[in-house]
């Protein structure tokens, strides 16, 4: 039997149990085998057990035929697919002052999605409570209701405790700290809610729909606040409390004036962030949204004062840069897509200022999926969690009985 080096222990000891309707069901999503002598090879059990597997996860829907594989003489052998259309999940990307919504099929595929303005410091239970409302409308609009919600995964705007699912000290989130966000779900669905950074969801989908072979990889969002996910050796780094990754806080002027909202003076989030830009620009672009409108018109004040954050986002990241190594850099969020000249300047500021070893070869890129990052990134979180082997077992009791 042969097992991949890259997965985990966890996988390893399932996958080494008696072959387990989630072993099968992990084989076949990722496409290591799709028939039935596939499996029974790569499980090391036999041709009976992999067909009894088969069965429960097609009664449940997980599986479905998907037609017949190439043979080299005798009989074709049946291929079989992960049904993606089996369930839903529902995801939400929760900035500072806006909201992204999604409902997606197993694959992380949008089904049907929803922008909106939304601001974060108005605490949680206004604020989930209007998600759970939209979640429901959105999930009427594709003909489902909460029954078919696998999972819900959220991505805020601030540190978070990924395991707990609790923010930790969010300094731009009045009444978040510590909050059991999963909790103010329990009236609508009894499915796991992961909760997660902003930007640490957008890194997540962007490295698994667009660039699934960097091992390392950054991913900065320039929006209201600056934030940053960090792809270390292909998984997602979180860090000891959920802190990891919060580029927003690194010091890049202690001679500033702006005292950041995290109580110290010069942080890159305090002098480079939108809000810190609304701020500067007082009654002319009150507030970020502002900014990024006025940007995208060419106003002058504006066009300089996201110009000069992408300079300093660029010195920061130069500094991130030096400390991992990364494969990429990628760059996201509202600020970064008002003008391309903010990512000229970011990548400027990078190439010059990090070491050459660690820039040769280094790719700074915009990001592809744009908007959809974070969502999309979200969808992979859950439905990775939901369909994880060991959890498979008790989904197949839920779902057939
Ligand atoms: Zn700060």
């Amino acid at each position: 039997m042969t097992v991949g080096f890259s997965r985990d222990s966890s996988y390893l000891d399932v996958i080494n149990e008696p072959a387990s309707p989630g072993s099968v069901l992990a084989l076949i999503r990722s496409g290591e085998a799709n028939t039935r002598n596939e499996l029974a090879e790569r499980l090391g059990v036999a041709r009976s057990t992999v067909v009894q597997r088969l069965s429960v996860l097609s009664s449940a829907g997980l599986v479905r035929l998907a037609g017949d594989a190439q043979s080299s003489g005798g009989r074709p052998a049946s291929v079989f697919a992960f049904d993606e259309s089996a369930a839903v999940v529902v995801v939400g990307d929760l900035g500072q002052t806006g909201c992204h919504l999604a409902v997606c099929d197993l694959g992380a595929r949008p089904l049907v999605e929803l922008t909106a303005s939304l601001t974060i410091d108005q605490g949680p239970e206004v604020v989930l409570g209007w998600v759970k409302d939209r979640f429901g409308e959105l999930l009427g609009e594709v003909g489902r209701s909460w029954r078919s919600v696998l999972g819900v995964g959220l991505g805020l705007p601030g540190p978070v405790d990924f395991e707990t699912g609790r923010p930790v000290s969010p300094p731009a989130m009045p009444g978040w700290d510590g909050i059991d966000v999963g909790s103010l779900f329990t009236d609508v669905t009894a499915a796991p809610v992961l909760v997660d950074n902003d930007a640490r969801i957008m890194a997540v989908g962007e490295h698994r729909a667009a660039r699934r072979s960097d091992r390392n990889m950054i991913f900065v969002k320039i929006g209201s606040g600056i934030g940053a996910g960090l792809i270390a050796d292909g998984q997602i780094l979180r860090g000891e409390r959920g802190a990891a990754g919060d580029i927003g806080h690194i010091v890049v002027d202690p001679d500033a004036e702006e005292v950041c909202r995290c109580g110290n003076v010069g942080c890159l989030d305090a002098v480079a962030g939108g809000w810190a830009i609304a701020h500067r620009m007082g009654e002319v672009a009150p507030t970020p949204p502002d900014v990024v409108r006025l940007a995208r018109e060419g106003h002058p004040e504006a066009t300089g004062q996201v110009r000069r954050s992408g300079r300093l986002v660029g010195a920061a990241i130069a500094n991130a840069v030096n400390l991992l190594n990364p494969t990429s850099v990628v760059i996201g969020g509202k600020l970064a897509e008002a003008d391309e000249q903010v990512f000229a300047a970011v990548r400027e500021v990078v190439y010059r200022q990090a070491t050459p070893v660690a820039s040769r070869h280094l790719e700074i890129a915009l990001t592809e999926l744009g908007h959809m990052a974070g969502v999309i990134g979200a969808a992979h979180l859950v439905i990775d969690h939901v369909l994880a082997p060991e959890r498979v077992g008790e989904l197949l009791e839920q779902r057939t009985a």
